[in-house]
């Protein structure tokens, strides 16, 4: 069914054995001067053998500090180039192929630039740039040109199948091509004819140095969704000129880091959200086109073939979450395919905070240098109590290593509070993680006994020689007058639609389940107020949901009351402290209360006492997230 996905396809001189490639996406995995490392040499590798077509890498930087992140691949020397030597030995060995993207950052760059890189077509920041970068002079420009040339040589001579010249997502190149970043009026501003003029230069520097045959993609913002911004229009013009230079293919994406869920669309965005983009500049070149966005699934990037809205399918968070996608769907495999669920707390979500990018429903992935599941010499009688998904990853894996695990829940289903988190809106897909942890438990024999609550005495009955507690958190409920009232219920009640609430509702918790909450009723009618204690709402959301999120109470008009405390709720009223006065807000049919959950943990301190070793994961040690918690799950069964 799926065979067009595995249709040859040729990039240049360069022949991909599928359509399915990985896009370039940040690790935070090379040494700070810019060398490949083992963790990223093997994150690559595991890739190459899980069948993709074609990885492309995070970008390399032209020169030293020109990358939005601290860390960012080089190749100025020629001990870096052999440590990126090793890398593409390695992914051609494991039966890959591998292009490497490359970049300066220009005015996008607000943690990982030196003030001195900080420059652009012009000298204003973007809408989230926290400084105002220099217009660069002509002669800066020309030098520039000579770099991106350098760079993709010493690309070609580490052994990359190809490069990709970085042009989207509002990275120098794109704001030479962008009215939004672009007033200048010399040869590089003013038409789109002249704002094209940096990037064909540079595309003719590379073929300069590289030569004909050498594989040379470029990346685009098809659209930039921002005022004034490139647009689709401009962009099939941008393609036919890169196309009539001598590139190879255009890899579409989208957005600045303005709008970046437009370039790392969380799950509340639809899915293969933005094909119809890469389909207008399919329209107009002959050259493979490359789509991607939220595309998860083998029968989405399979419809997208077959509509003829691209002609090759790149699935960055789809590789993270299961590595070997493509194998298993060419050998129809389906159900044992780990899908990525579009909650960006792992992937961008990590290199936000400055680590690593790691993925939620994939503890492994980025970490295969260091995580090696191999069997135990003797087995243990393992049980895990708790069947949420951390306690599930730790059965798991403990199974694979070879341990006899028992697994016990209290409720008739696995999964926990995992199917309330999937719930409000555009979050369904995080209950594909659930089907696929209840499938491995059912392959790897793991003895499941739902509707059973674990005791003390029955853990001894069971002769566990270790015990893993998952029991998760239990919602807390602030002491507040009236807080026991008919009126008030939990988020958690609302999402499972447990109680009916009034017309007008007032959330207590702006956190990311107060505000989803509160979204969520919107969408069913009610009128909704949200009051949180802290100055602003979402604290610890990622960003691109939080964005999400935040336009969503600006389109339901959801009046927000920071720094405000609950401080007691009538039987029609709610009063508020804010900024030592007294706020009462009337007519108040329901109160929510969204103030997060505390640990569920009673049988630790009994087991220690009866001498059963135990280890604690999870919502049950410390209340986080997803994952922390998955993880956390993880990390005890590899270690038990
Ligand atoms: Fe997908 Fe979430 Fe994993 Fe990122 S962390 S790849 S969004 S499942």
């Amino acid at each position: 069914m799926y065979k067009k996905l595995f249709d040859p396809i040729k990039i240049g001189s360069l022949e991909l054995k599928n359509r399915l490639i990985v896009p370039a996406m940040s690790t935070l995995a090379a040494t700070t001067e810019g060398a490949s490392t083992e963790q990223f040499i093997a994150y690559h590798e595991r890739k190459a053998k899980g069948g993709w077509g074609l990885v492309i890498t995070e970008y390399f930087g032209i020169a030293p500090h020109v990358g939005f992140f601290p860390r960012m691949l080089g190749i100025w020397s020629e001990e870096l180039l052999e440590s990126h030597r090793e890398l593409t030995d390695r992914v051609h060995a494991a039966g890959g192929k591998i292009a490497a993207q490359i970049s300066h950052s220009g005015r996008e760059t607000f943690i990982g630039i030196s003030d001195e890189n900080l420059a652009a077509p012009s000298p204003y920041r973007d809408v989230e740039g926290e400084k105002r970068p220099r217009e660069l002079s002509v002669e800066e420009i020309r030098e520039i040109v000579e770099k991106y040339g350098d760079t993709a040589l010493n690309l070609k001579k580490a052994g990359f199948d190809a490069v990709e010249i970085y042009a989207a997502h509002g990275y120098l190149i794109s704001e030479f091509l962008s009215k939004y970043a672009n007033k200048r009026t010399d040869e590089y501003g003013g038409t789109l004819e002249n704002r094209c003029r940096f990037l064909l230069e540079i595309v003719a520097n590379i073929r300069k140095k590289v030569g004909d045959d050498f594989p040379v993609l470029t990346r685009l913002s098809t659209v930039e969704y921002m005022p004034g911004g490139i647009s689709i229009g401009e962009t099939r013009v941008i393609a036919m000129k890169l196309e009539a230079a001598g590139v190879d293919a255009i890899d579409c994406s989208q957005g600045i880091f303005t709008n970046s869920y437009n370039i790392v669309e969380p799950s509340s965005m639809e899915n293969a959200v933005f094909v119809d983009n890469s389909e207008e500049i399919k329209k107009v070149v002959s050259i493979p086109v490359i789509t991607a966005g939220r595309i998860n699934e083998g029968n989405l990037a399979l419809s997208v073939l077959e509509a003829g809205k691209a002609d090759i399918i790149g699935m960055g968070r789809a590789s993270l979450a299961d590595p070997d996608f493509p194998n298993k769907l060419r050998e129809g495999r389906l159900d044992e395919i780990r899908y990525c669920i579009g909650c960006i707390q792992g992937c961008i979500g990590e290199n936000m905070r400055g680590n690593n990018c790691h993925c939620l429903v994939n503890p492994e992935i980025d970490r295969e240098y260091e995580l090696k599941i191999t069997k135990v010499g003797k087995a243990k009688n393992i049980i895990v109590v708790g069947g949420g998904v951390s306690g599930c990853e730790a059965a798991i894996v403990a199974a694979e290593r070879g341990h006899n695990v028992t697994l016990i829940e209290k409720d008739n289903k696995l999964g926990g509070l995992w199917h309330v988190a999937a719930l409000p809106p555009g979050k369904t897909e995080f209950l594909t993680f659930v089907q696929w942890q209840t499938k491995k438990l059912k392959d790897l024999n793991v003895t499941v006994k739902l509707n059973t609550e674990a005791t003390k005495e029955m853990l001894i009955g069971l002769c566990a020689d270790e015990v893993i507690i998952a029991t998760g958190g239990k919602p807390f409920i602030p002491p507040i007058p009236g807080v026991d009232g008919e009126n008030v219920h939990q988020a958690n009640d609302v999402l499972m639609q447990n109680c009916r609430l009034g017309k007008n509702v007032v959330v207590a918790g702006g956190g990311s389940v107060g505000v989803e909450t509160a979204e969520y009723l919107a969408m069913y009618g009610h009128s909704v107020t949200i009051v949180e204690m802290l100055d602003d709402i979402l604290n610890g959301c990622e960003r691109e949901t939080a964005m999400l999120l935040r336009k969503a109470i600006k389109e339901y008009d959801i009046p927000v009351y920071t720094s405000s405390k609950v401080i007691k709720i009538g039987s029609d009223t709610v009063t508020i402290e804010r900024k030592g006065k007294e706020i009462v807000l009337e007519e108040v049919d329901s109160v929510v209360i969204a103030a997060g959950s505390r640990p569920y943990n009673v049988l630790q301190s009994p087991l220690e006492e009866a001498g059963i070793p135990v280890r604690v994961v999870g919502d049950s040690l410390i209340v986080t997230n997803g994952l922390r918690g998955i993880y956390d799950g993880y990390m005890a069964g590899y270690e038990v």
